[in-house]
């Protein structure tokens, strides 16, 4: 065996810091109860925003993808993995969001890493210090600049645009929800400095997809600023309830992607049932303004309510809804005792949150019923009484 002892160590302080992330083995699917250890459980962690894993279209067109194309795509894009079915997601996703092209990735996670190629050594990309961190990485990944402004901090924005002009491209990126903080993205203020300092919009939209604006139609169309966003990233694992990422955006970029695009060119293509979920996912949102709407009202109540019990909600105003806690060990014990009252929310901690901005998330789904909701609320109050948080 291997010296793994530095491991070892570094294994051992996360739990002695209350940091060890512990693997949740679920019995059932994906849905508003499931089953831990044979016990039914509320779920408040999944992304699961509309429901859709179950929906029965998306499952008929899963099994009717595999009876048609098999389990497989053979390759990846540029080979033999562009099947009818990859094509046409990209036709109706394209649609869709209005843009006049979209190309879809393996996952939320490559796609942002993928639109990175678009950054050379004399450009610059601005960044939002709580994106998320595919977007970190993808930066990471290129040779331009880069730029860091506080959270949707639009005097630094500015500032540092106004110092950038002499770079040959400027890329502003933004999540368009606050994957952690469940807050939204000041785009129109974003579009009016990249309109004025000659700058690229990029939008990660990964939990605005599905659930904000027209039909879910993301940020973008909640602001009414449609044709001023150049990248419009969205997941297809969240709201969508697949797997799976697009960037939506003007032709060029599509074209310019497909040839650099590593995460693109060298690994294989979503297998043609997910392809087919995707499609038949984007079908329903079409069609089911009703389901975003009844996702609105839950989000709403829950927060209005576990607001007034005394909780630290920060800036939430969607349906991610951080109960902040503070220090890493307390939000895993608040996150323990919640699951032991028969509520599963999880419990997010450094380096994903700041050290002392440790919280447990919640995330309300179209499903969940008042008494769901409620069932929370009152777990809530009892575990935030026990460890000291409504004092
Ligand atoms: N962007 C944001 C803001 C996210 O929250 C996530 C998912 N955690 C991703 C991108 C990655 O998406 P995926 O899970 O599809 O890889």
């Amino acid at each position: 065996m291997a010296n793994w002892g530095a491991l070892e160590r570094e294994l051992e302080q996360l739990k002695k810091e209350g940091r060890y992330r512990p693997i949740t083995v679920w019995e059932t699917g994906s849905d508003t109860w499931m089953n831990i250890g044979g016990r039914r459980v509320l779920q408040m962690s999944s992304n699961n925003y509309l429901g859709l894993t179950n929906h029965p279209d998306l499952k008929k067109a899963a099994i009717e993808a595999i009876e048609q194309y098999g389990v497989g795509s053979g390759s990846v894009r540029t080979i033999t993995g562009t099947l009818h079915i990859h094509d046409q997601l990209e036709q109706e996703l394209a649609a869709f969001k209005e843009t006049e092209a979209a190309l879809v990735f393996q996952s939320g996670f490559t796609t942002n890493q993928g639109v990175m190629t678009i950054l050379g050594a004399d450009d610059v990309v601005i960044s939002d210090e709580l994106n998320h961190a595919s977007i970190i990485d993808g930066i990471r990944l290129t040779k331009a600049q880069r730029r860091i402004y506080a959270h949707r901090d639009m005097d630094q924005l500015e500032a540092v645009l106004r110092e950038c002009g002499s770079f040959a491209k400027r890329v502003v990126v933004t999540d368009g929800v606050f994957s952690m903080d469940g807050d939204i993205a000041p785009l129109p203020a974003i579009v009016e400095l990249a309109e004025k300092y000659d700058a690229i919009v990029f939008v990660d939209d990964a939990h605005a997809s599905g659930v904000l604006g027209r039909n879910g139609k993301g940020s973008t169309d909640h602001f009414g600023l449609k044709g001023r966003v150049h990248i419009q990233v969205g997941t297809l694992s969240k709201a969508v309830g697949a797997v799976g990422g697009y960037a939506a955006g003007d032709q060029v970029l599509k074209d310019f992607l497909i040839q650099k695009a590593r995460p693109f060119l060298f690994s294989t293509s979503a297998p043609p049932a997910v392809a087919a979920t995707c499609l038949a996912a984007i079908r329903v949102l079409r069609r089911s303004e009703s389901l975003i709407g009844q996702l609105w009202s839950n989000a709403t109540y829950f927060r209005t309510k576990v607001r007034a019990l005394g909780f630290n909600t920060g800036g939430s105003e969607t349906p991610i809804v951080p109960v902040i806690v503070g220090d890493p060990a307390k939000t895993m014990l608040f996150s323990d005792l919640l699951l032991q009252q028969g509520v599963f929310a999880q419990g997010i901690v450094f380096p994903t949150v700041a050290m002392d901005k440790g919280r447990v998330r919640f995330i309300v789904t179209a499903n969940h019923t008042r008494e769901d909701l409620d069932f929370a609320i009152d777990a809530l109050e009892l575990v935030g009484n026990k460890i000291g948080l409504l004092t």
